[in-house]
């Protein structure tokens, strides 16, 4: 007989603890609550320094959320050099690793969510997920390991290489400098420095720990990702993180379009100037799809019968396919499209928008079903 061997998977109790992510993460807040008072009180309020904290504290959390998150670890677009290099610049300024790092870490995430191999693994405690896991030596055996594109790209490389010049240098020397331009250096450092990293990083770490823990879960509960508004209204739209597990190839986290979303709006804008391209979208039909499978599971689990409402599910995937069927041909017709077929694509265009139609009155239709479904059973 085979003989079995017990693997135990590497956990935060059997790695080294890491100093300097430790010496950072308590030296950063400490530095916060006491030199922002002692700015303040010395130096009292100057408009041009919080503007300039603002201003330095958005292009950092977008080089996050639009550049190491959605573009560099989700390839969920494509951009021209000059945006590669603000990202690789102003996400170096967050002081959350280079892209390589971040990016790697955040791939493994996604395959392996909740178990032992995702690094910030929700099940080892919300602390651990928050920043536990920075504080001890990441595991070798994951090094690059789902980043080989990355690898290949020069630029990626060379922010990897030279990550700490590349930090310090737009996370603290710039700001500080600009600080002094603008009249105190010691404001530059404090707000524009070290206050604007702890909002930022812990921004980050919430989406982390925070949003695996509280929130909705609109579209799938077979991982602990959740929806928050509260911190999709801090970290720029990455909330959102219940559609963002289910579908992490969109490069939109909030799909309505009123949905708190900065970063979408910040690759619309790249997209309108010719910047931004290849923008990846999930069908409608394929969300309202998860949706469906979601709010069934939620009225079975209230011990509601839901066959009474089944014909209008079938009736929305029915529509959905057909929407998604006709898209598909009009968009491969638009794609090669000559002069004679311009009639014929009008034509076309008509049928999808009709079917898009059909497809909303579909699921707005098995929406109020499922809500009369509900209150009968209230009754
Ligand atoms: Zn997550
Ligand atoms: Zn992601």
């Amino acid at each position: 007989m085979e003989e079995q061997t017990l693997q135990i998977p590497p956990t935060a109790k059997t790695r080294k603890i890491y100093w300097p992510n430790i010496i950072y993460l308590v030296a950063s807040p400490l530095l916060s609550i006491t030199l922002v008072p002692y700015y303040l009180y010395t130096q009292g309020f100057d408009w041009k320094v919080w503007v300039f904290t603002l201003v330095l504290g958005c292009a950092t959390t977008v080089s996050i959320t639009g550049g190491y998150h959605r573009l560099f670890a989700h390839r969920s677009y494509s951009t021209r050099t000059w945006v590669k290099i603000f990202y690789l610049l102003f996400g170096g300024a967050s002081f959350q690793g280079s892209v390589l790092k971040w990016a790697t870490d955040h791939r493994r995430h996604h395959r392996y969510v909740d178990t032992d191999k995702d690094p910030y693994n929700i099940n080892q405690g919300f602390w651990y997920a928050h920043i536990g896991w920075l504080i001890v030596e990441d595991d070798p055996q994951y090094k690059d390991k789902f980043a080989q594109d990355l690898l290949n790209d020069r630029l990626i490389y060379l922010q990897h290489k030279y990550y700490l010049w590349v930090a310090f240098g737009m996370g603290v020397i710039l700001p500080t400098w600009i600080g002094y331009g603008l009249g105190s250096t010691l404001g530059g450092f404090a707000m524009a420095a070290v206050l604007r990293l702890v909002v930022t990083n812990h921004s980050t770490f919430f989406i982390n720990s925070l949003c695996h823990t509280l929130g909705r879960q609109p579209y799938s509960d077979e991982h602990s990702a959740r929806d928050s508004y509260i911190m999709a209204f801090f970290a720029f739209g990455e909330g959102y993180h219940n559609f963002h597990h289910q579908f992490q190839s969109d490069y939109r986290n909030g799909i309505r379009w009123f949905d708190w979303d900065p970063t979408k709006w910040t690759v619309n804008f790249l997209a309108s100037i010719g910047s931004a391209y290849n923008l990846k979208k999930i069908s409608q039909a394929t969300i309202i799809k998860a949706r469906i499978v979601m709010e069934e599971k939620q009225l079975i689990q209230e011990g509601i019968p839901v066959e009474a409402i089944h014909p209008f599910k079938v009736k929305v995937e029915e529509a959905g396919k057909k929407w998604k069927m006709i898209r598909e041909d009009y968009l491969a017709m638009k794609a090669g499209m000559k002069e004679r077929s311009k009639e014929k694509l009008k034509i076309l265009r008509q049928e999808m928008k009709r079917s898009q139609r059909e497809f909303k009155t579909a699921w707005q239709l098995w929406v109020a079903y499922a809500r009369h479904a509900r209150t009968l059973s209230r009754v």
